[in-house]
């Protein structure tokens, strides 16, 4: 490492090498986002902080101690998204996409800002992938939502994953269950941790997934808002379980799972890797029929999920996959003078200007040393030109691979390159 600034502490580079990988995760989300018919929405880097606070929840760690919140020189308070449904929903309301049509399927990649203690799986600049259905309350949209995610992962090869669901009820259910806990809560809160002690009045459900072991022990039996839902809830927390299980999908209900966001009702659930460790969540989501209205618009029901795409990478760099390589060029132009270095340059814009990957010598490197960079860079052919190959238009093609030489017609070039390219493919 050298130089004199540094990416800051938990953002990354992604070079060449690494983001090929990275290229080939987003074709998979795009193929399969166009395969269950998401249409792509990008939203701005930075919104009105009160957009976040409002609907992620005052009292969340994300809005109470982790977004990147600053005021602007015209005095604005604004965020760098730490998420993307609250920034989504404000796009759906603000542009009454909901007018339009009575279901909107939206999917983003996108980059996400979260001030966290950097460790393995957790960088304060990540990526999501994610999709929100909003306009139907149907059990079949929340089951897409996690169905998306497991197959991006399938079609990347990934398995052993676990789908851990739950309910987190309503506006209805979930007052009298929170008077209930909080109730079962204090019995023990004199030997809580003391996050937990912080949380037993403002985020009381936050508490069932402390990482504590003390916490883990002294909440073994309190009451579970899966067991507490109204008719409605209950009802469908079963519907999203029957088409889970028509569907042969295994899943696990995890009453004591509590996504850190406020805004779910019913649903949520989360896509866990056991090669993972600590930071084992994949991708996590559920509905939010409230989202919409409490920011404006008309009463809404939405269901999303979204998933971390460092954590995939993460998951096929342990298992070894087999990734795409870098792109390596078809032919690599070796001039022996000024004359053939200038026709090198116009006939490597040309063939480009064809789809074949050309490369040149910019550096005035000697024949050998152009040689070597060719090797270097694995070009597939070396085509060599001096003064007498542009003078007779005849030159020899040499496959780097094989070491033969082929005879061919200058004016010819592309046509050899591309017929020999699919030659050697059959
Ligand atoms: P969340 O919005 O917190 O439910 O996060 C959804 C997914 O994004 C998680 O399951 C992770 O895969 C990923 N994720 C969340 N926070 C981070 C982070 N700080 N660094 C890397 N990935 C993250």
């Amino acid at each position: 490492m050298s130089g004199t600034y540094r990416s800051l502490k938990g953002t990354k580079d992604i070079l060449p090498g690494e983001v090929e990988i990275w290229q080939f995760v987003e074709k998979v989300v795009h193929d399969v986002m166009r395969a269950y018919h998401y249409g792509e929405i990008r939203t701005p880097a930075l919104e009105a902080t009160g957009l976040f606070a409002r609907s992620i929840g005052e009292h969340t760690d994300i809005v109470g101690k982790e977004m990147y919140t600053f005021v602007d020189r015209g005095g604005d308070s604004v965020t760098l998204k730490p998420e993307g449904t609250a920034a989504v929903l404000r796009a759906f309301v603000q542009h009454n996409l909901g007018e339009q049509s009575g279901l909107n399927k939206l999917y983003y990649i996108s980059p996400m800002f979260r001030q966290e203690r950097p460790q393995a799986g957790r960088l304060r600049q990540f990526h999501q992938f994610g999709a929100e259905a909003i306009g139907s309350a149907s059990p079949a949209l929340d089951v897409e939502s996690m169905l998306i995610p497991l197959e991006v992962s399938r079609r990347l090869g990934i398995d052993g994953l676990t789908l851990k669901l739950s309910s987190v009820g309503c506006e209805k259910c979930r007052p009298p269950y929170r008077e209930l806990l909080i109730d079962a809560l204090e019995k023990v809160a004199s030997q809580l941790s003391e996050e937990s002690r912080a949380r037993l009045r403002q985020n009381p459900m936050r508490i069932l997934d402390s990482k504590d072991d003390r916490d883990q022990r002294l909440t073994a039996h309190v009451p579970l808002i899966k067991d507490h839902l109204c008719a409605e809830c209950r009802e469908h927390f079963e519907q999203v379980q029957q088409h889970l299980r028509s569907l042969d999908q295994p899943y696990v209900v995890d009453g004591r799972l509590v996504r850190g966001l406020d805004y779910y009702t019913k649903t949520a659930f989360e896509i866990t890797s056991a090669s993972l460790g600590a930071q084992d969540a994949l991708a996590g989501g559920g509905r939010y029929d409230l989202l919409a209205e409490e920011l404006g618009g008309a009463p809404t029901p939405g269901v999303g999920f979204a998933a971390g795409i460092e954590r995939l990478i993460l998951v096929l760099s342990k298992k070894k996959l087999s990734t795409p390589a870098e792109v390596h060029p078809t032919v690599f132009l070796v001039a022996m003078d000024d004359a053939s270095r200038r026709w090198a340059f116009r006939q490597a814009i040309l063939l480009r200007s064809e789809g074949v990957v050309a490369e040149l010598d910019y550096l005035g490197r000697s024949v050998r040393a152009q040689m070597r960079e060719a090797n270097r860079q694995q070009a597939g052919y070396v085509l060599v030109i001096g003064e007498r190959e542009l003078e007779t238009g005849n030159a020899s093609l040499k496959n780097m691979e094989t070491g033969k030489e082929i005879s061919i017609v200058l004016e010819d070039l592309s046509a050899a390159l591309l017929s020999h390219g699919e030659k050697e493919k059959s």
